[in-house]
């Protein structure tokens, strides 16, 4: 068969992928980023993002990798060896589940919204068999009814929980919920989903005795979407050793030997690193007392001016998160373009409500590189266009800026 043959043939029968004519790369303009994630990135990190790639395997990489694991122990406030992957928040869920249980254990699921409910639903997939403990989207999970459910339920072996739910801007009572599980169970795996908490709202992984805790580094870490970190205690070791779900990539046993060496299972994304090892450096510099302090500011501001713009938060003040504010969005206003105009005409970047809150609720993020000026504008942008929509929004400009 000639070339010309062949070509005509692999014509005929479709096979030859025309070139892609698609929609051409424009600027994207500077934006007020005020989502729960990804959290705007400071320039310094994204200095640190553009420098060249080096060697996974050498010497500056390893170094890199023990800064960065000794200073993530020290935010996840524990001793337990810590674990890097490539992979967001979802992938931590699904790590965790893999290498703590077996087809058909029992566990118990804590859930107050969307990510409380995903974690579960990972479980499910896997063969796990999940009670919900849920509560109503806004609250937080009642300690009392928590420690009344689990007391009833037949043998459990873990206990899946949200420190802050990013779909409600909720956040619990960690510390009180791990200490009534113990209570009640003494060797059930605490696991704590931590995505959009930490680093920006208190946790004590050791002090609170929890078995697992994970994060993403979009969130409260400075850094950009890609690396999730996780932290295994010894009782989360030891079930390991027993648990019988398959896993490879997420394999803790697989990413812990190398880490002695410097070294990862996988080819890391190096840059991501650089963003991290330097984003850790500046938030040790700041100090975690003084982070949590900022975000609690940060929680009180929004709260504090969405009311004034007469807005309604649809969390409890009492658990509402400092990290994320969920607003309800008001009668007759078109959550959609709402949002829209605020990020086309200001540059303002909200986000919406997720599942059934979906058009009902907006949510905006305040945590990691945030500071009330950031809010400022934004908020300031959000009263002015609810008035175009016909709102008869108040006005938050009366609270002066520099009290804060
Ligand atoms: N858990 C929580 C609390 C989250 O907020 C998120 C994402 O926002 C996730 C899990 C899932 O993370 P990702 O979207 O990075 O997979």
């Amino acid at each position: 068969m000639t070339l010309m043959h062949a070509l005509t043939m692999t014509k005929e029968r479709g096979l030859i992928i025309p070139i892609p004519q698609v929609e051409p790369r424009t600027a994207i303009p500077l934006q007020n980023l005020r989502i729960p994630g990804p959290t705007p990135v400071p320039p310094a990190m994204l200095a640190e993002l553009a420098r060249p790639v080096i060697n996974h395997r050498g010497p500056e990489f390893a170094a890199i990798l023990r800064r960065v694991t000794a200073r993530l122990q020290f935010v996840f406030q524990t001793n337990a060896p810590m674990l890097t992957f490539p992979a967001s928040g979802t992938g931590g869920q699904e790590c965790t589940l893999v290498n703590l249980f077996s087809p058909g254990e029992h566990v118990v699921a804590i859930t107050i919204g969307h990510f409380g409910n995903r974690f579960a639903q990972i479980a499910e997939r896997y063969g796990l068999q999940v009670t919900r403990i849920a509560f109503p989207w806004g609250e937080a999970a009642d300690p009392a009814i928590v420690e009344t459910r689990l007391h009833k339920l037949a043998p459990y072996r873990g206990v899946l929980l949200t420190h802050n739910e990013t779909s409600t801007g909720v956040t619990n009572d960690l510390q009180t919920l791990s200490v009534l599980i113990r209570r009640q169970n003494p060797d059930a795996l605490i696991v704590v989903d931590a995505v959009s908490s930490l680093g920006c709202i208190p946790l004590e992984m050791d002090a609170w005795e929890i078995d697992v805790a994970f994060t993403a580094s979009q969130k409260g870490l400075l850094c950009s979407p890609g690396l999730m970190m996780l932290a295994a205690g010894p009782r989360a070791w030891e079930a390991k050793a027993q648990a019988r779900l398959p896993r490879f990539y997420f394999d803790w046993a697989r990413a812990r030997a190398p880490l002695e060496r410097g070294q990862h299972p996988v080819t890391p994304p190096v840059s991501l690193f650089y963003a991290l090892d330097l984003a850790l450096e500046m938030m040790l510099a700041e100090g975690l007392e003084a982070i949590f302090t900022r975000h609690r500011h940060l929680g009180e501001y929004v709260r504090k001016h969405v009311r004034a713009i007469g807005l309604h938060l649809l969390a409890d003040p009492v658990s509402a998160s400092n990290t994320v504010t969920a607003v309800r969005v008001p009668e007759g206003i078109d959550a959609k373009a709402l949002l829209n105009t605020l990020r086309e005409r200001d540059q303002v970047v909200l986000a919406g409500g997720q599942e059934h809150l979906s058009g009902k609720i907006f949510r905006i993020g305040h945590m990691g590189s945030c500071e009330v000026r950031d809010l400022f504008t934004a908020l300031n942008c959000l009263q002015v266009r609810l008035k175009e929509f016909g709102f008869a929004a108040g006005t938050h400009r009366e609270e002066r800026l520099a009290q804060w």
